[in-house]
Protein backbone atom coordinates (compact mmCIF):
# COMPACT_ATOMS: atom_id res chain seq x y z
CA UNK A 1 0.00 0.00 0.00
CA UNK A 2 2.67 2.46 1.06
CA UNK A 3 4.82 1.44 -2.04
CA UNK A 4 1.48 2.31 -3.89
CA UNK A 5 1.09 5.36 -2.32
CA UNK A 6 4.58 5.93 -2.67
CA UNK A 7 4.84 5.50 -6.17
CA UNK A 8 1.68 7.43 -6.35
CA UNK A 9 3.46 9.97 -4.59
CA UNK A 10 6.52 9.60 -6.86
CA UNK A 11 4.81 10.06 -9.87
CA UNK A 12 3.38 13.17 -8.56
CA UNK A 13 6.40 14.26 -7.52
CA UNK A 14 8.44 13.55 -10.17
CA UNK A 15 5.59 15.22 -12.91
CA UNK A 16 5.45 18.40 -10.40
CA UNK A 17 9.33 18.75 -10.36
CA UNK A 18 9.72 18.44 -14.35
CA UNK A 19 6.60 20.83 -14.73
CA UNK A 20 8.78 23.65 -13.57
CA UNK A 21 11.57 22.98 -15.33
CA UNK A 22 9.62 23.38 -18.82
CA UNK A 23 7.84 26.73 -17.37
CA UNK A 24 11.63 27.97 -17.17
CA UNK A 25 12.31 31.61 -17.36
CA UNK A 26 14.14 33.12 -20.67
CA UNK A 27 17.58 33.34 -20.08
CA UNK A 28 18.01 37.00 -21.39
CA UNK A 29 21.51 36.29 -20.20
CA UNK A 30 22.43 33.86 -22.52
CA UNK A 31 20.58 35.06 -25.55
CA UNK A 32 22.15 37.92 -24.95
CA UNK A 33 25.71 35.97 -24.81
CA UNK A 34 24.55 34.49 -28.02
CA UNK A 35 23.75 37.63 -29.88
CA UNK A 36 26.77 39.22 -28.45
CA UNK A 37 28.87 35.76 -30.01
CA UNK A 38 27.07 36.67 -33.69
CA UNK A 39 27.73 40.29 -33.36
CA UNK A 40 31.12 39.43 -32.41
CA UNK A 41 31.52 37.01 -35.06
CA UNK A 42 33.90 38.83 -37.99
CA UNK A 43 31.61 39.03 -40.45
CA UNK A 44 28.46 39.85 -39.35
CA UNK A 45 29.63 43.09 -37.47
CA UNK A 46 30.12 45.34 -40.40
CA UNK A 47 27.02 44.26 -42.13
CA UNK A 48 25.11 44.99 -39.17
CA UNK A 49 27.05 48.06 -38.51
CA UNK A 50 25.77 49.33 -41.94
CA UNK A 51 22.77 47.82 -41.58
CA UNK A 52 21.96 49.64 -38.52
CA UNK A 53 24.03 53.38 -39.96
CA UNK A 54 22.01 53.17 -42.77
CA UNK A 55 18.70 52.80 -41.41
CA UNK A 56 19.38 55.73 -38.40
CA UNK A 57 20.38 57.70 -41.69
CA UNK A 58 16.96 57.00 -43.97
CA UNK A 59 14.75 57.44 -41.48
CA UNK A 60 16.59 60.51 -40.35
CA UNK A 61 16.21 62.14 -43.80
CA UNK A 62 12.78 61.55 -44.85
CA UNK A 63 12.07 63.14 -41.45
CA UNK A 64 13.72 66.15 -42.55
CA UNK A 65 12.40 66.18 -46.18
CA UNK A 66 9.16 65.73 -45.00
CA UNK A 67 10.14 68.99 -42.50
CA UNK A 68 11.33 70.92 -44.97
CA UNK A 69 7.80 69.98 -47.79
CA UNK A 70 5.80 71.00 -44.73
CA UNK A 71 8.07 74.62 -44.12
CA UNK A 72 7.45 75.27 -47.86
CA UNK A 73 3.44 74.40 -48.09
CA UNK A 74 3.10 76.37 -45.20
CA UNK A 75 5.19 79.33 -46.64
CA UNK A 76 3.27 79.42 -49.80
CA UNK A 77 -0.26 79.43 -47.91
CA UNK A 78 0.54 81.87 -46.10
CA UNK A 79 2.13 84.38 -49.31
CA UNK A 80 -1.12 82.91 -51.10
CA UNK A 81 -3.45 84.06 -48.24
CA UNK A 82 -0.92 87.33 -47.96
CA UNK A 83 -2.67 90.10 -49.88
CA UNK A 84 -0.77 91.95 -52.56
CA UNK A 85 -0.10 95.64 -51.58
CA UNK A 86 -1.48 97.80 -54.62
CA UNK A 87 -2.39 100.90 -53.63
CA UNK A 88 -6.15 100.50 -54.86
CA UNK A 89 -6.79 104.15 -55.67
CA UNK A 90 -9.43 103.90 -58.14
CA UNK A 91 -11.76 100.78 -58.93
CA UNK A 92 -8.92 99.53 -60.62
CA UNK A 93 -5.68 99.59 -61.36
CA UNK A 94 -3.95 99.25 -64.28
CA UNK A 95 -0.27 99.97 -65.84
CA UNK A 96 1.08 100.37 -69.21
CA UNK A 97 2.97 96.91 -70.48
CA UNK A 98 4.49 99.27 -73.33
CA UNK A 99 3.61 102.20 -75.30
CA UNK A 100 2.45 100.47 -78.71
CA UNK A 101 2.66 97.11 -79.93
CA UNK A 102 2.14 96.36 -83.32
CA UNK A 103 0.24 93.08 -84.53
CA UNK A 104 1.43 92.35 -88.20
CA UNK A 105 -0.88 89.62 -89.72
CA UNK A 106 -1.59 88.15 -93.36
CA UNK A 107 -5.74 87.22 -93.17
CA UNK A 108 -6.50 83.57 -93.79
CA UNK A 109 -9.84 82.86 -95.73
CA UNK A 110 -12.37 82.68 -93.99
CA UNK A 111 -11.09 85.63 -91.16
CA UNK A 112 -13.13 88.00 -90.59
CA UNK A 113 -11.91 91.63 -89.47
CA UNK A 114 -14.33 90.94 -85.82
CA UNK A 115 -12.53 87.55 -85.47
CA UNK A 116 -8.59 89.23 -86.14
CA UNK A 117 -9.43 92.06 -83.25
CA UNK A 118 -11.01 89.98 -80.91
CA UNK A 119 -8.13 87.48 -80.90
CA UNK A 120 -5.89 90.45 -80.33
CA UNK A 121 -8.02 91.10 -77.32
CA UNK A 122 -9.97 94.56 -78.38
CA UNK A 123 -13.17 94.83 -76.42
CA UNK A 124 -16.59 94.11 -78.15
CA UNK A 125 -17.71 98.11 -77.81
CA UNK A 126 -13.94 98.97 -79.83
CA UNK A 127 -14.50 96.15 -82.55
CA UNK A 128 -18.18 97.09 -83.10
CA UNK A 129 -16.83 100.88 -83.60
CA UNK A 130 -14.16 100.07 -85.90
CA UNK A 131 -15.95 97.74 -88.10
CA UNK A 132 -18.88 100.69 -88.22
CA UNK A 133 -15.98 103.18 -89.10
CA UNK A 134 -14.72 100.90 -92.00
CA UNK A 135 -18.28 100.13 -93.50
CA UNK A 136 -18.25 103.32 -96.11
CA UNK A 137 -14.77 103.22 -97.16
CA UNK A 138 -13.69 99.74 -97.59
CA UNK A 139 -16.51 97.23 -96.43
CA UNK A 140 -14.82 94.97 -93.86
CA UNK A 141 -16.19 92.30 -95.82
CA UNK A 142 -14.12 92.96 -98.59
CA UNK A 143 -10.41 91.77 -96.71
CA UNK A 144 -9.28 88.73 -98.53
CA UNK A 145 -7.21 85.96 -97.45
CA UNK A 146 -3.67 86.76 -98.12
CA UNK A 147 -4.01 90.88 -97.52
CA UNK A 148 -1.90 92.47 -94.74
CA UNK A 149 -3.00 94.19 -91.85
CA UNK A 150 -1.31 96.10 -89.35
CA UNK A 151 -2.59 96.93 -86.09
CA UNK A 152 -1.22 99.30 -83.88
CA UNK A 153 -2.78 98.87 -80.19
CA UNK A 154 -1.90 99.84 -76.31
CA UNK A 155 -2.18 96.91 -73.66
CA UNK A 156 -3.02 97.68 -69.89
CA UNK A 157 -2.83 94.59 -67.20
CA UNK A 158 -3.78 94.91 -63.81
CA UNK A 159 -6.22 93.85 -61.59
CA UNK A 160 -10.06 94.52 -61.81
CA UNK A 161 -12.21 94.60 -59.05
CA UNK A 162 -13.17 91.10 -58.18
CA UNK A 163 -9.07 91.04 -58.04
CA UNK A 164 -8.45 88.97 -61.06
CA UNK A 165 -5.80 89.78 -63.18
CA UNK A 166 -7.11 92.36 -66.42
CA UNK A 167 -5.90 92.84 -69.93
CA UNK A 168 -6.98 95.75 -71.46
CA UNK A 169 -6.49 96.39 -75.61
CA UNK A 170 -6.90 99.45 -77.24
CA UNK A 171 -6.41 99.12 -81.23
CA UNK A 172 -5.10 103.02 -81.58
CA UNK A 173 -4.26 102.48 -85.48
CA UNK A 174 -5.22 100.14 -88.41
CA UNK A 175 -3.80 100.06 -91.90
CA UNK A 176 -5.32 97.37 -94.33
CA UNK A 177 -3.37 96.90 -97.75
CA UNK A 178 -6.23 95.20 -100.13
CA UNK A 179 -3.92 95.66 -103.24
CA UNK A 180 -0.57 97.45 -103.56
CA UNK A 181 -1.61 100.44 -104.37
CA UNK A 182 -4.22 100.33 -101.94
CA UNK A 183 -4.43 101.36 -98.05
CA UNK A 184 -7.33 101.92 -95.87
CA UNK A 185 -6.17 103.24 -92.47
CA UNK A 186 -8.44 103.55 -89.05
CA UNK A 187 -7.46 105.44 -86.10
CA UNK A 188 -9.03 106.01 -82.94
CA UNK A 189 -9.96 109.56 -82.12
CA UNK A 190 -9.83 111.67 -78.96
CA UNK A 191 -13.39 110.32 -78.07
CA UNK A 192 -12.55 106.86 -78.40
CA UNK A 193 -14.25 106.76 -81.80
CA UNK A 194 -12.91 105.85 -84.61
CA UNK A 195 -12.03 107.57 -88.28
CA UNK A 196 -11.38 105.07 -91.79
CA UNK A 197 -10.17 106.67 -94.80
CA UNK A 198 -8.90 105.13 -97.72
CA UNK A 199 -5.66 106.39 -99.63
CA UNK A 200 -3.60 105.54 -102.81
CA UNK A 201 0.02 104.61 -103.22
CA UNK A 202 1.51 106.92 -105.69
CA UNK A 203 4.14 104.44 -107.65
CA UNK A 204 7.34 105.55 -109.07
CA UNK A 205 7.71 104.49 -112.72
CA UNK A 206 10.67 103.73 -114.09
CA UNK A 207 12.15 102.63 -117.61
CA UNK A 208 14.14 99.31 -118.21
CA UNK A 209 16.06 98.72 -120.74
CA UNK A 210 16.68 95.16 -122.25
CA UNK A 211 18.92 93.87 -124.41
CA UNK A 212 19.13 90.00 -125.62
CA UNK A 213 20.60 87.41 -128.20
CA UNK A 214 18.28 84.74 -129.56
CA UNK A 215 20.22 81.64 -128.64
CA UNK A 216 17.33 79.18 -128.00
CA UNK A 217 14.37 81.11 -128.72
CA UNK A 218 12.98 84.62 -128.76
CA UNK A 219 10.62 83.71 -125.54
CA UNK A 220 13.43 82.05 -123.56
CA UNK A 221 15.80 84.58 -123.92
CA UNK A 222 13.62 87.56 -123.19
CA UNK A 223 13.09 86.03 -120.02
CA UNK A 224 16.42 85.16 -119.15
CA UNK A 225 17.18 89.06 -119.97
CA UNK A 226 14.94 89.71 -116.98
CA UNK A 227 11.84 90.92 -119.26
CA UNK A 228 8.58 89.37 -117.59
CA UNK A 229 6.52 86.56 -119.37
CA UNK A 230 3.85 88.55 -119.70
CA UNK A 231 5.42 91.45 -121.29
CA UNK A 232 7.27 89.04 -123.48
CA UNK A 233 3.77 88.01 -124.64
CA UNK A 234 2.79 91.42 -125.33
CA UNK A 235 5.75 91.83 -127.35
CA UNK A 236 5.44 88.96 -129.63
CA UNK A 237 2.05 89.44 -130.26
CA UNK A 238 2.67 92.88 -131.58
CA UNK A 239 5.37 91.03 -134.12
CA UNK A 240 2.28 88.75 -135.08
CA UNK A 241 1.78 90.67 -138.07
CA UNK A 242 5.51 91.56 -139.31
CA UNK A 243 7.21 87.83 -138.42
CA UNK A 244 6.42 84.82 -138.89
CA UNK A 245 8.47 83.19 -135.60
CA UNK A 246 8.56 79.78 -137.18
CA UNK A 247 10.69 80.57 -140.52
CA UNK A 248 11.74 84.88 -140.16
CA UNK A 249 14.01 83.85 -136.50
CA UNK A 250 17.37 82.43 -136.76
CA UNK A 251 20.14 81.66 -134.00
CA UNK A 252 22.01 84.86 -133.13
CA UNK A 253 19.24 87.46 -134.04
CA UNK A 254 19.28 90.29 -131.23
CA UNK A 255 16.42 91.93 -129.46
CA UNK A 256 16.01 95.43 -127.62
CA UNK A 257 13.08 96.16 -125.56
CA UNK A 258 12.14 99.42 -123.03
CA UNK A 259 9.64 98.52 -120.79
CA UNK A 260 8.03 100.32 -117.90
CA UNK A 261 7.87 99.39 -114.49
CA UNK A 262 6.43 100.47 -111.28
CA UNK A 263 7.58 100.70 -107.68
CA UNK A 264 5.84 101.56 -103.89
CA UNK A 265 7.93 103.71 -101.87
CA UNK A 266 9.85 100.22 -99.94
CA UNK A 267 11.71 99.86 -103.64
CA UNK A 268 9.44 96.88 -104.24
CA UNK A 269 8.66 96.40 -107.77
CA UNK A 270 4.79 95.98 -108.18
CA UNK A 271 4.05 95.77 -112.01
CA UNK A 272 4.99 95.80 -115.52
CA UNK A 273 3.86 98.91 -117.55
CA UNK A 274 3.40 99.35 -120.89
CA UNK A 275 6.07 98.02 -123.83
CA UNK A 276 7.59 102.02 -124.47
CA UNK A 277 9.55 100.03 -127.38
CA UNK A 278 10.95 97.02 -128.95
CA UNK A 279 13.36 96.36 -131.49
CA UNK A 280 13.58 92.82 -133.30
CA UNK A 281 17.27 92.71 -135.36
CA UNK A 282 16.31 89.59 -137.90
CA UNK A 283 19.80 89.09 -140.21
CA UNK A 284 20.84 92.67 -139.18
CA UNK A 285 17.95 94.54 -140.15
CA UNK A 286 15.64 96.06 -137.29
CA UNK A 287 11.58 95.85 -136.84
CA UNK A 288 11.26 98.29 -134.53
CA UNK A 289 8.31 99.41 -132.83
CA UNK A 290 7.30 102.59 -130.68
CA UNK A 291 4.37 102.89 -128.19
CA UNK A 292 2.37 106.37 -129.11
CA UNK A 293 -0.98 106.92 -127.09
CA UNK A 294 -3.89 108.18 -128.69
CA UNK A 295 -6.99 109.24 -127.60
CA UNK A 296 -5.90 107.84 -123.86
CA UNK A 297 -4.76 104.74 -125.91
CA UNK A 298 -1.49 103.29 -126.10
CA UNK A 299 -1.19 102.18 -130.23
CA UNK A 300 1.88 100.62 -131.69
CA UNK A 301 4.00 102.15 -134.77
CA UNK A 302 6.92 101.63 -136.98
CA UNK A 303 9.48 104.44 -136.97
CA UNK A 304 7.19 106.24 -139.56
CA UNK A 305 4.19 106.20 -137.78
CA UNK A 306 2.41 103.45 -139.10
CA UNK A 307 0.09 101.62 -137.09
CA UNK A 308 2.00 98.09 -136.90
CA UNK A 309 -1.54 96.42 -136.88
CA UNK A 310 -2.54 95.24 -140.08
CA UNK A 311 -5.49 93.73 -141.82
CA UNK A 312 -3.81 89.87 -141.47
CA UNK A 313 -1.52 88.88 -139.10
CA UNK A 314 1.71 86.87 -140.41
CA UNK A 315 1.71 84.21 -137.64
CA UNK A 316 -2.33 83.71 -136.97
CA UNK A 317 -1.40 81.05 -134.35
CA UNK A 318 0.10 81.68 -129.75
CA UNK A 319 3.50 83.26 -130.78
CA UNK A 320 4.95 82.65 -127.47
CA UNK A 321 4.02 78.64 -127.98
CA UNK A 322 5.70 78.08 -130.97
CA UNK A 323 8.51 80.62 -130.28
CA UNK A 324 9.66 78.91 -126.82
CA UNK A 325 11.37 76.49 -129.16
CA UNK A 326 8.62 74.35 -130.38
CA UNK A 327 9.04 74.62 -134.10
CA UNK A 328 12.47 76.01 -134.60
CA UNK A 329 14.13 72.72 -133.39
CA UNK A 330 11.80 70.55 -136.03
CA UNK A 331 10.99 71.42 -138.94
CA UNK A 332 9.19 69.03 -140.34
CA UNK A 333 6.80 70.40 -142.16
CA UNK A 334 7.04 72.64 -145.53
CA UNK A 335 7.27 76.42 -146.29
CA UNK A 336 5.30 77.60 -149.67
CA UNK A 337 5.50 75.64 -152.80
CA UNK A 338 3.07 74.84 -156.14
CA UNK A 339 2.53 71.89 -154.82
CA UNK A 340 1.92 73.12 -151.28
CA UNK A 341 -0.09 76.32 -151.38
CA UNK A 342 0.20 77.25 -148.03
CA UNK A 343 2.48 77.93 -144.79
CA UNK A 344 2.54 75.21 -141.70
CA UNK A 345 3.00 76.21 -138.21
CA UNK A 346 4.23 73.36 -136.41
CA UNK A 347 3.07 73.81 -132.88
CA UNK A 348 1.91 71.64 -129.40
CA UNK A 349 -1.62 69.84 -130.21
CA UNK A 350 -3.71 72.19 -128.64
CA UNK A 351 -2.02 75.46 -129.06
CA UNK A 352 -4.84 78.35 -129.94
CA UNK A 353 -5.44 78.97 -133.54
CA UNK A 354 -6.42 82.83 -134.31
CA UNK A 355 -8.37 84.75 -137.28
CA UNK A 356 -5.68 86.27 -138.79
CA UNK A 357 -7.96 89.02 -139.63
CA UNK A 358 -11.38 90.57 -138.76
CA UNK A 359 -14.10 88.83 -140.93
CA UNK A 360 -17.03 85.88 -141.63
CA UNK A 361 -16.62 82.31 -141.23
CA UNK A 362 -17.38 80.48 -144.82
CA UNK A 363 -16.50 76.95 -143.77
CA UNK A 364 -16.17 75.36 -140.63
CA UNK A 365 -16.09 71.51 -140.95
CA UNK A 366 -14.20 68.69 -142.19
CA UNK A 367 -13.13 68.69 -145.73
CA UNK A 368 -10.84 66.20 -147.21
CA UNK A 369 -7.09 66.17 -146.42
CA UNK A 370 -7.67 69.69 -144.71
CA UNK A 371 -9.27 67.48 -141.80
CA UNK A 372 -10.99 70.27 -139.73
CA UNK A 373 -11.04 73.01 -141.97
CA UNK A 374 -11.98 76.91 -141.62
CA UNK A 375 -12.06 79.52 -143.69
CA UNK A 376 -12.72 83.30 -143.30
CA UNK A 377 -13.57 85.89 -145.27
CA UNK A 378 -12.22 88.98 -144.94
CA UNK A 379 -13.57 91.39 -147.83
CA UNK A 380 -13.92 90.99 -151.17
CA UNK A 381 -10.49 90.29 -152.43
CA UNK A 382 -9.06 87.98 -149.10
CA UNK A 383 -10.07 85.01 -147.51
CA UNK A 384 -8.17 83.12 -144.73
CA UNK A 385 -7.98 79.15 -144.29
CA UNK A 386 -6.64 76.67 -141.80
CA UNK A 387 -6.65 73.09 -141.37
CA UNK A 388 -5.86 69.95 -139.52
CA UNK A 389 -7.25 71.45 -136.41
CA UNK A 390 -8.26 69.03 -133.25
CA UNK A 391 -10.89 70.79 -132.67
CA UNK A 392 -12.82 74.10 -133.07
CA UNK A 393 -14.20 76.96 -130.69
CA UNK A 394 -18.07 75.87 -130.14
CA UNK A 395 -18.59 79.72 -130.03
CA UNK A 396 -18.72 80.11 -133.47
CA UNK A 397 -20.33 78.49 -136.87
CA UNK A 398 -20.52 79.28 -140.41
CA UNK A 399 -21.54 82.61 -140.71
CA UNK A 400 -20.22 83.92 -137.39
CA UNK A 401 -18.59 87.29 -137.46
CA UNK A 402 -15.00 87.15 -135.95
CA UNK A 403 -12.47 90.11 -134.79
CA UNK A 404 -8.61 89.74 -135.49
CA UNK A 405 -6.99 87.49 -132.48
CA UNK A 406 -10.48 85.78 -131.84
CA UNK A 407 -9.55 81.65 -131.11
CA UNK A 408 -11.50 80.19 -133.76
CA UNK A 409 -9.67 76.91 -133.29
CA UNK A 410 -6.93 74.66 -132.21
CA UNK A 411 -3.98 73.16 -133.66
CA UNK A 412 -4.14 69.29 -134.16
CA UNK A 413 -3.21 66.39 -137.04
CA UNK A 414 -6.67 65.36 -138.41
CA UNK A 415 -6.42 64.93 -142.53
CA UNK A 416 -3.79 64.18 -144.84
CA UNK A 417 -1.00 65.23 -141.64
CA UNK A 418 1.89 63.99 -140.40
CA UNK A 419 1.95 65.79 -137.22
CA UNK A 420 0.64 67.97 -135.09
CA UNK A 421 0.77 71.75 -137.33
CA UNK A 422 -1.98 74.64 -138.36
CA UNK A 423 -1.64 74.63 -141.97
CA UNK A 424 -2.79 77.93 -143.33
CA UNK A 425 -3.59 79.61 -146.53
CA UNK A 426 -3.84 83.12 -147.94
CA UNK A 427 -7.00 83.39 -150.71
CA UNK A 428 -7.14 86.17 -152.97
CA UNK A 429 -10.18 86.09 -154.77
CA UNK A 430 -10.46 82.35 -154.40
CA UNK A 431 -7.06 81.44 -155.43
CA UNK A 432 -3.82 80.81 -152.56
CA UNK A 433 -0.75 82.77 -152.75
CA UNK A 434 2.05 82.71 -150.68
CA UNK A 435 1.46 84.48 -147.64
CA UNK A 436 5.14 85.92 -146.79
CA UNK A 437 4.02 87.75 -150.48
CA UNK A 438 0.90 89.81 -149.14
CA UNK A 439 1.29 92.98 -148.12
CA UNK A 440 -1.37 93.54 -145.44
CA UNK A 441 -2.73 96.98 -145.66
CA UNK A 442 -1.89 99.28 -141.71
CA UNK A 443 -4.79 100.23 -140.46
CA UNK A 444 -3.23 103.84 -139.33
CA UNK A 445 -0.88 105.93 -140.74
CA UNK A 446 -0.23 108.95 -139.00
CA UNK A 447 -0.13 112.75 -140.75
CA UNK A 448 -0.62 116.17 -139.59
CA UNK A 449 -0.38 117.15 -135.79
CA UNK A 450 -1.08 113.27 -134.69
CA UNK A 451 2.02 112.66 -136.77
CA UNK A 452 4.20 115.40 -135.24
CA UNK A 453 3.20 114.04 -131.61
CA UNK A 454 4.15 110.88 -132.49
CA UNK A 455 7.34 112.21 -133.25
CA UNK A 456 8.05 113.97 -130.18
CA UNK A 457 7.27 110.27 -128.32
CA UNK A 458 9.52 108.78 -130.29
CA UNK A 459 12.39 111.17 -129.72
CA UNK A 460 11.96 110.82 -126.10
CA UNK A 461 12.00 106.97 -126.55
CA UNK A 462 15.28 107.18 -128.14
CA UNK A 463 16.04 108.86 -125.75
CA UNK A 464 16.30 106.62 -123.15
CA UNK A 465 17.47 104.11 -125.80
CA UNK A 466 20.55 105.87 -124.83
CA UNK A 467 20.72 106.70 -121.80
CA UNK A 468 19.42 104.05 -119.95
CA UNK A 469 21.62 101.02 -119.19
CA UNK A 470 20.83 97.39 -120.00
CA UNK A 471 19.39 95.49 -117.29
CA UNK A 472 21.23 92.65 -115.57
CA UNK A 473 19.53 90.27 -114.57
CA UNK A 474 20.72 88.94 -110.99
ZN1 LIG B 1 0.28 72.28 -144.84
Amino acid sequence: MRNFKTTFCSINSSFLKKTPKKLKKFDWQKFAARVDKIIEHRLFKPVASSIVTSFVLFNGLQYLFNSIADYREVREKKLRETPIKINLSTLESKFNLAEDQIAEHHIKSGETMSQILTELGAVEQDVSAILVAMKPVFAPNRITAGDEILVKYRVKIGYDTNKAVDRHVTVTNIVISPSPTERITISRNQDNSYAAKKSEIKLKRYVSKYFGVIKNSLFEDGITSGISPNTMMNMINLYGYDVDFQRDIHDGDKFEMLVESFYDESGKKIKDGNVLFSSLILDKRPIEIYSHKIGGQIEYFDGKGNSVRKSLLRTPINGARISSGFGLRRHPVLGYSKMHKGTDFAAPSGTPIFAAGSGVITYYGVKGGYGNYTQIRHNAEYSTAYGHASRFNKKFRVGSKVKQGDVIAYVGTTGRSTGPHLHFEVLVKGVQVNPAKVKATSGLRLSGKELKGFQATKAEIDGYRKNVPNQIKR
